[in-house]
């Protein structure tokens, strides 16, 4: 059996269980920070971690790293609940930093009486004035040798609420000379009288990233807490902060760091996402233009083509670009496999069979898959008017262009094979109708030998009188630049795309009028659709997902 190269994470964990980690003992978690919705970013790290939960068989907490309340909200509790499920995922406990506030309170007061923590009554302006630059040592604090017993009121104090927020913060009793800046007596509660999602009103101080973090971790054993490299420099508080609760006899949990994902031609942070929705450059944050799980679903994305995204970029060490061409990949990949065929116009330029019976009707063989390894058909009504599309129709045109021109034949898929003979036009020139006639012995599968026969195109079409309206949204890149975020003297919303949508009416096949919300479709020659969530019984919507090939060639 081949077996697949490991990734650097990968590597780590397999020489702790060399050196004689238990694998029983291996432990992960995904942390999101409920301040938004997950993005294709987040996805890597969720794939990453759940993926190692597979593979070793081992527990994977969700933890809601929810220890600022000003930018918390149970809305986004509920929406990544939602998307790490809809991956296909499944944790074993669905966690909360805000659980572990009065432990955390306890270790701090512990601190405190061995002298490694103390309450600083400057403001936040005279605190950074001391930190120093990485090259110079920072100045101690006025307040780093206060009593014992005056930190520990001053902390009971904080905590019941007798400060104004930034009157104190408390503060490890580090080193103010370390050449890591974030050892340099980090804070570790700030005041805040904020309302929190899970705590109410209950914590008016609330501890900072560094100090939840670890601490979260060891709470829960995780064993291999994986992060992205920003906190590489943090890994030392990290460990320090272990360092003062760590009992032999338990996991203790290590952090390791892998590169943030960006894809092209977006941008991926919650901040400037929430931005997007905001300022209304998007209509909210399932929006299909965006990079976020949801909005990706509701473009009609699979968990599949995210996954495999996912495993094709793998996980890095340093940061780069992906380009969103890969993910759109992914997603036509899965899509060719699964969508059932279906037949839409965009763009309808009418079609009269002239030999056709004036009322005729006929309800013809479709298949639904080609892919698939058991054949089903549907069946779809053909009648003397159709809609084809405007641009698969010129009056003259060379020997290349293999679509209907006058005089030329064509075969309508899954139908006859019609010849132009003329068409209308209106008084500024523009084609409204097309005068065909069709070989009548000519159907798909009938056997005859005029079915046989070979011509050059073949077209989608749908029936006028049996066609379904429906508005179709198309969607292009939300940015006209590849980084939008990475210029230096430019804010990203400058490069927004503006035309990133366009809503057209079209007409399909009259099978989709009962199509449900989130179902997925191959539009013949054209691309994959879905429907959206703002159909109603009397409105189809459809969501362009990606084209039938890559178009976007740059
Ligand atoms: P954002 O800047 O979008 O707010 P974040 O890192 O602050 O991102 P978290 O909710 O803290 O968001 O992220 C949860 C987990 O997902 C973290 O472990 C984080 O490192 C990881 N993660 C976030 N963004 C990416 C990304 N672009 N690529 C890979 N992993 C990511
Ligand atoms: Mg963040
Ligand atoms: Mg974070």
């Amino acid at each position: 059996e081949e077996k697949k190269s490991l990734n650097f994470i990968e590597h780590i964990i397999e020489e702790d269980l060399r050196n004689g980690f238990s694998t029983d003992d291996l432990r992960f978690r995904f942390p999101p920070e409920p301040n938004g919705y997950l993005h294709i970013g987040h996805a890597s790290s969720i794939c990453l971690n759940f993926g190692l939960g597979l593979t070793y068989n081992a527990p994977v907490n969700l933890r809601f790293d929810d220890t600022n309340p000003e930018k918390e909200e149970q809305e986004y509790v509920d929406a990544i609940k939602r998307d790490v499920s809809w991956l296909g995922f499944e944790w074993n406990h669905e966690c909360y930093a805000s659980d572990y506030f009065p432990h955390l309170y306890e270790w701090a007061v512990e601190l405190i009486k061995q002298g490694k923590a103390y309450v600083d009554s400057q403001s936040s302006e005279e605190i950074a004035a001391q930190k120093g630059t990485p090259t110079t040592p920072g100045k101690e604090s006025p307040y780093r040798n206060r009593l014992i017993e005056d930190n520990l009121d001053l902390f009971e104090r904080m905590k019941n609420g007798e400060f104004e927020a930034g009157d104190q913060v408390l503060r490890a009793k580090i080193d103010m000379t370390s050449s890591n800046m974030l050892m340099r007596d980090p804070i570790m509660y700030r005041i805040m009288h904020k309302y929190h999602h899970r705590t109410a009103n209950n914590w008016c101080i609330y501890p900072m990233y560094d100090w939840t973090h670890g601490e979260s971790d060891y709470l829960e054993q995780v064993s291999h807490s994986f992060c992205t490299l920003e906190f590489a420099m943090h890994r030392e508080l990290y460990d320090w902060f272990l360092d003062q609760v760590y009992d032999s006899e338990k996991i203790r949990p290590k952090q390791r760091e892998f590169a943030r994902r960006n894809l092209s031609h977006t941008v991926v942070s919650k901040r400037k996402l929430l931005q997007l929705v905001k300022e209304g450059h998007v209509t909210a944050w399932d929006d299909p233009r965006m990079p976020t799980i949801s909005g990706l679903r509701r473009r009609g994305y699979t968990p599949n083509s995210i996954r495999n995204f996912a495993d094709t970029i793998g996980i890095a060490k340093r940061e780069n670009l992906i380009d969103v061409s890969l993910l759109e990949f992914c997603v036509r990949e899965d899509l060719n496999k699964i969508a059932p065929r279906v037949m839409g116009v965009l763009d309808p330029v009418k079609v009269v069979i002239t030999n056709y019976p004036e009322d005729g009707e006929e309800w013809l063989d479709a298949e639904n898959n080609p892919e698939d390894e058991v054949m089903t058909y549907r069946k779809v009504p053909f009648s003397r008017e159709l809609y084809i599309e405007k641009e698969d129709f010129r009056e003259e045109a060379n020997r290349k262009f293999f679509r209907l021109k006058l005089g030329g034949e064509v075969r309508l898929k899954n139908a006859y094979i019609i010849k132009a003979e003329s068409c209308v036009k209106d008084e500024n020139g523009n084609v409204t109708e097309i005068h065909c006639t069709y070989d009548e012995d000519s159907r798909s599968g009938s056997g005859t030998e005029a079915s046989m026969r070979k011509v050059k195109g073949t077209l989608h079409w749908v029936s006028v009188a049996h066609a379904q309206e429906a508005e179709i949204r198309i969607y292009d890149r939300l940015f006209a630049d590849a980084a939008p975020d990475s210029h230096k003297d430019k804010n990203f919303l400058e490069f927004i795309n503006p035309d990133s949508l366009q809503v057209v009416t079209g007409y399909v096949e009259p099978s989709l009028a009962s199509a449900k919300v989130g179902e997925r479709f191959q539009f013949q020659r054209i691309g994959y659709f879905c429907v959206d969530k703002d159909t109603t019984n009397d409105q189809l919507v459809f969501n362009k997902t990606v084209g039938l090939r890559d178009t976007w060639a740059k």
